[in-house]
C-alpha cells in the first residue's frame, strides 16, 4: 500500500490553508496581507510579523548540518507536535492502534490517548531489548498505523539494534517512526536518509531540546518521504514556530563544533557520574546508557527521591515503570550540579 493511501482519508483529501504570502512568492516589498501591525512595540527585530510558515530557514541549516534533504523535513514545535501531527494524519480515532515498546517516552501513549487511538504494548525484554517475534507478531495481530520506536530509548538510555529497526520498519505495513531525540549522544545510531529512501514508510524524528541545548525554543524536526513531510506541512498550524525560535534554531545550528565539543563533555561527565554513584551505598546498579540521562536502581528509591527533593535537586522517579523497579533516572548536568548530587547522595544513603 503506498504511504498516501496509510492516511486517513480526509487528510488524504484535505484542502490546506495557504498564507497569501506563500502564494505570492518571491519579490514582495509591502504586506498589507495579513492584518498585522506595522510597527513592533517591543525591541525584536521582525516580531510583529508572522513567521515564515515553511520554516525554511531552520530546514535549511538543518539541511547543511545533518544532510537531510530540506524537502524530507518538516520543523515543529517541539518533536511532541509532530508527534501529535502523525497521529492526526494516520490514525482515525476510536478506529486505529498505534504500538509502542514499554518502557518508553509516555508522550506516544498519551497523545494518541488524546486523539482517541487504541496504544498496543510490545513490552521490552528485561535487558531492554526489543523481542522481535512479539513485536512481529503484534503488529500482524492488531495492523497498528503508527509503530513507535525511541532509540536512544528512554527512560532506559540504550540504542536498540539497527537490523532489528530496519526489520520492524520492513515487515510493518504502516508506518515506523523512529525517535532519535537522543541519538546526537550516540551518532553511530542514527539513521539516515538512505535508510528513508530505502523506505518510504519510515519516519525519523530528532530534536534541538537535548543536544542542541534549545529545549526553550522548541523545536524538533521530522525526516521522512516528500509524501508525508509535504502532508506534515498542510496538517500543522501555519505559523507553528514563533519567530525569535528560528532564528535561535540557525544560529545554534552554525555552531556544530560547539555543540559537538559539549557532546564530549556530556559522555565524558556520564561515565565519571556513573562510577562515583555506582559506589555508593544503597545503590543496586548504574544501568548502561547511550543518552545524557541514566537509570540508577537504589535499594530505596522512594526515600532518595524525596530526600533529595527535600535539598532542591529534582530527578525522575521512573520506578513504576516495567523493569525500572527502584529506579531514579538522572540527566546529566553540569559539573558543580554533579558535584552537588554525589554530595546529596552521600549524605542521604
Ligand atoms: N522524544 C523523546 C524520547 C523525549 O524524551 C522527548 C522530551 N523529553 C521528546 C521526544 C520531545 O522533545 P521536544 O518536544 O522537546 O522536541
Amino acid at each position: 500500500m503506498s504511504v498516501r493511501h496509510l492516511m486517513r482519508e480526509n487528510i488524504q483529501n484535505l484542502e490546506p490553508y495557504r498564507c497569501a504570502r506563500d502564494e505570492a512568492g518571491e519579490g514582495l516589498r509591502i504586506y498589507l496581507d495579513a492584518n498585522e501591525n506595522y510597527a513592533p512595540l517591543v525591541d525584536c527585530d521582525g516580531i510583529n510579523r508572522y513567521p515564515d510558515s515553511s520554516n525554511l530557514c531552520v530546514r535549511r541549516a538543518v539541511e547543511s548540518v545533518f544532510g537531510f534533504p530540506s524537502d524530507m523535513v518538516c520543523a515543529g514545535n517541539g518533536s511532541d507536535e509532530l508527534i501529535d501531527i502523525l497521529l492526526r494524519i494516520f490514525c482515525t480515532p476510536a478506529v486505529d492502534s498505534i504500538l509502542v515498546f514499554p518502557p518508553t517516552y509516555g508522550e506516544y501513549s498519551v497523545l494518541a490517548s488524546i486523539n482517541d487511538v487504541r496504544v498496543i504494548e510490545c513490552p521490552l525484554e528485561k535487558d531492554f531489548s526489543i523481542n522481535l517475534d512479539q513485536a512481529l507478531s503484534l503488529i500482524r495481530t492488531h495492523r497498528p498505523k503508527l509503530v513507535f520506536i525511541c532509540s536512544p530509548n528512554n527512560p532506559t538510555g540504550n540504542l536498540f539494534d539497527r537490523d532489528v529497526i530496519l526489520t520492524i520498519a520492513r515487515e510493518n505495513p504502516a508506518v515506523t517512526v523512529v525517535d532519535q531525540a537522543y541519538v546526537d549522544f550516540a551518532p553511530q545510531g542514527a539513521l539516515t536518509p538512505a535508510d528513508v529512501e530505502a523506505n518510504e514508510r519510515l519516519v525519523i524524528l530528532r530534536t534541538l531540546s537535548k543536544a542542541w541545548a534549545l529545549a526553550g525554543a522548541r523545536i524538533g524536526f521530522m525526516l521522512s518521504s516528500r509524501e508525508i513531510a509535504s502532508k506534515c506541512y498542510d496538517v500543522k498550524y501555519p505559523y507553528n514556530i514563533p519567530l525569535p525560535s528560528q532564528r535561535e534554531a540557525v544560529l545554534a545550528l552554525s555552531g556544530r563544533e560547539d555543540c559537538e565539543m559539549r557532546i564530549r563533555t556530556i559522555i565524558a561527565s556520564r561515565k565519571s557520574l556513573m562510577e562515583r554513584i555506582s559506589r555508593l551505598a544503597g545503590v543496586v546498579e548504574v544501568l548502561d546508557s547511550d543518552a545524557n540521562f541514566f537509570l540508577v536502581r537504589f535499594r530505596n528509591a522512594g526515600m532518595v527521591y524525596s530526600e533529595l527533593k527535600r535539598r532542591g535537586i529534582v530527578v525522575r522517579d521512573r520506578s513504576s515503570n516495567l523493569h525500572c523497579e527502584g529506579c531514579l533516572r538522572i540527566t546529566v548536568g553540569s559539573p558543580q550540579e554533579c558535584d552537588e548530587l554525589v554530595r546529596a547522595l552521600e549524605e542521604i544513603l
